[in-house]
């Protein structure tokens, strides 16, 4: 379904170059999560962001539903651990432009409105709709980070360390209700996580990048146990 072929990537600044990337395949069927494990600087946010369309390849090619994908777009969603809302916007202005990029045609004002507001309350938002980013937690940013990429219906949804720089117990939080969503609209999924642990939980496979100036990308893991920890319960707590 999604394939990241052949891709290398050199970066260059003056005469100064460094390879980052060296020949990295990776092939992700529909509706499968994979998470990317491997240390700091082998490339994984690399890797996601030109999957992204945010970086060029230097070689190789990224294949989305049988068709080349290249430079961004919303079929491509991508999750940044930080800083990826608007702060001079609200909430509900956030995913609203995002719903407005990809739906501003097809669906009507009220019919919009409606889709903004399903999927606030999918990441139990919407009683915050009206403020800014700088008045709500970390962990209530990243869940309207999510918001906003699964309102664009993407094809494939990027995850960069959606949930590190949460605290543990908001992140575990979080983690559940990610699995819980999933559950339902069982999205194709490419998530970079150092927890190991959040990987097993939440993905159907896990891929492990190579350290270095040659990063390849090799399977290790199939899981197709069930999900195995109990629900944490902290349900309608709106500081998660
Ligand atoms: P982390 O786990 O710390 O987020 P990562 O695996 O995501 O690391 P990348 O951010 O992809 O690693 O970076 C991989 C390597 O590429 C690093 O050595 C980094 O310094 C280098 N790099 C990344 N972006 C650029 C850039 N724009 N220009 C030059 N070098 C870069
Ligand atoms: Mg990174």
């Amino acid at each position: 379904y999604l394939s990241i072929e052949g891709v290398f990537k050199t970066f260059t600044r003056g005469n100064l170059s460094s390879q980052v990337l060296s020949d990295v395949n990776l092939g992700v069927e529909r509706g499968e999560y994979i998470s990317i494990i491997g240390h700091s600087g082998c490339g994984k946010s690399t890797v996601l962001n030109i999957v992204a369309g945010l970086i060029d390849p230097t070689e190789g090619c990224v294949i989305l539903d049988g068709k080349e994908v290249r430079g961004p777009g919303p079929e491509r969603s991508l999750v940044f651990q930080n800083h990826s809302l608007l702060p001079w916007l609200t909430v509900w202005e956030n995913v609203e432009i995002a719903v407005n990029k990809v739906f501003g045609r097809s669906m009507s004002r009220a019919e919009r409105e409606d889709w903004i507001r399903h999927n606030l309350k999918m990441v139990h938002m919407e009683h915050a709709m009206y403020k800014r980013p700088g008045e709500i937690s970390g962990g209530m940013k990243q869940r309207v980070g999510i918001a906003r990429a699964l309102a664009m219906q993407p094809k494939v949804l990027l995850l960069d360390e959606p949930f590190g720089a949460l605290d543990a117990l908001t992140r575990a939080h979080l983690q559940d209700e990610v699995m819980r969503i999933q559950n339902d609209l069982q999205n194709t999924v490419i998530m970079i996580t150092h927890d190991v642990d959040e990987a097993v939980l939440l993905s159907d496979r896990i891929v492990m990048m190579t350290n270095g100036p040659s990063a390849t990308i090799g399977e290790v893991l199939k899981i197709d146990l069930p999900r195995p920890r109990e629900r944490i319960e902290l349900a309608d707590d709106p500081r998660y």
